[in-house]
């Protein structure tokens, strides 16, 4: 290398620094706050992850923090000096906790900044799938009726053991209270108990909500019109069916509920809620009336923490009512292909589709969740409940 080379390089690298320099002066007098922030953009604050995430080191989970920092800071995440590159940063960090904090620190002329989001590692996470049925009525309503001398003598429950014999299949029932022309779960009998208990390894009940009407009957009701509500049901299928068959709500109707009932809903055995999470012509929907990051987030992921709850939400994989059969396999699919949505498949369903009375009546129900659960058992999926462990899986 000799002088000439060496003084236009230095040449170089003052005009560089100095074009910097400008831009930045300009970007702090437009925004001081944007260009003194720190932002961790991966992980998301709230992500449940699993060994699809990261790597798997000793007793703990390697995963990579991405993020954005002023270009001039010095970058440290948790501690440790993050590498730079143009205005972003990454860092590896170790997860040993079921939560752990990610704290992403710049030090600058700006002073100092940070962003933390937190994390929670699904550390013993499986391939896992939950089937959960909503807008259960009927079924309890003709056994009531019919006094037949088996549940299962009643043909959608019968339906649904066949799919438990086959491949081991559990489900969740979302029930009403009253099918809104003068049945009502208190007229139930409790001489099937003993039939429940037996069979509550694979089958539970849970609340919906009152009725099926009005639609969205929680969007706008007070946190204590849907307690009471879910107690009321708690009440019923603990008196009719035992303890074993219960489950805590999976499904609130609608998948809309008010910010301040999900609290309460944690207090009365809420871990996991499913929506659909899904973008319609005025914004996101079915989304338990989650910000738009939020919602956006998880129509492409498994789940996401609610921390303020505890409430873990899950995205609803495939609903059978709306899925042809050809349609079942490459619904769930590429599911399993994307690292952020392989893990759970939440499988799900509406109960008055099975009905022949019901005016969308679909005659192949049974044969859209056979082709469902046989994909998933197929490909490894075992069935779970999402109110035991964490999300069906070891805590
Ligand atoms: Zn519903």
């Amino acid at each position: 290398m000799n002088q000439m080379q060496t003084e236009r390089r230095d040449f170089l690298r003052k005009a560089v620094v100095g074009a910097m320099g400008l831009t930045l002066e300009g970007a702090n007098k437009g925004s001081a706050t944007a260009s003194g922030s720190i932002r961790i953009e991966e992980p998301f604050h709230g992500a449940v992850l699993n060994r699809r995430h990261g790597k798997q080191i000793d007793d703990g989970l390697e995963i990579q923090v991405s993020g954005r920092a002023p270009l001039r800071d010095r970058v440290t995440v948790n501690g440790t000096p993050a590498q730079r590159a143009g205005a972003g940063f990454t860092a590896k960090v170790i997860l040993h906790q079921k939560e752990t904090d990610i704290i992403a620190l710049s030090q600058g002329s700006s002073g100092r900044h940070e962003h933390r989001v937190r994390v929670v590692w699904d550390k013993h996470s499986y391939p896992r799938y939950r089937f959960s049925i909503d807008d259960n009525s009927f079924f309890l309503r003709d056994i009531a009726k019919q006094n037949y001398p088996s549940l299962f003598d009643c043909f959608y429950l019968k339906g649904l053991r066949e799919l438990h014999s086959k491949y081991g299949a559990k489900f969740v029932l979302n029930i009403y209270y009253t099918t809104e022309d003068g049945f009502e779960l208190p007229q139930f009998p409790d001489r099937y108990k003993g039939e429940w208990k037996d069979n509550s390894d694979w089958l539970k009940l849970a609340f919906h909500a009152y009725a099926n009407k009005p639609d969205r009957p929680y969007q706008y009701a007070p946190a204590s019109q849907l307690i009471a509500d879910l107690d009321q049901v708690a009440e019923q299928i603990r008196r009719f069916a035992g303890e074993p068959s219960y489950s805590p709500p999976t499904v609130i109707h609608w998948g809309m509920v008010q910010p301040a009932a999900l609290k309460p809903l944690y207090e009365r055995g809420v871990r996991v809620l499913s929506g659909y999470f899904r973008r319609s012509s005025t914004g996101w929907d079915v989304n338990y009336l989650f910000d738009d990051i939020r919602s956006e987030y998880l129509s492409r992921h498994d789940a996401l923490m609610d921390f303020d709850s505890g409430i873990v939400f899950s995205r609803v994989d495939i609903v059978c009512n709306s899925t042809p059969v050809e349609r079942i396999v490459p619904t769930l699919e590429p599911c399993a292909q994307d690292p952020n949505q392989a893990e759970i498949m939440d499988l799900f369903t509406h109960e008055q589709y099975f009905w022949p009375f019901y005016s969308h009546y679909l005659p192949d129900h049974f044969e859209r969740l056979d082709v469902a659960i046989r994909w998933v058992t197929e490909h490894g999926y075992k069935p779970v409940f999402f109110h035991e462990g964490f999300l069906g899986g070891p805590q």
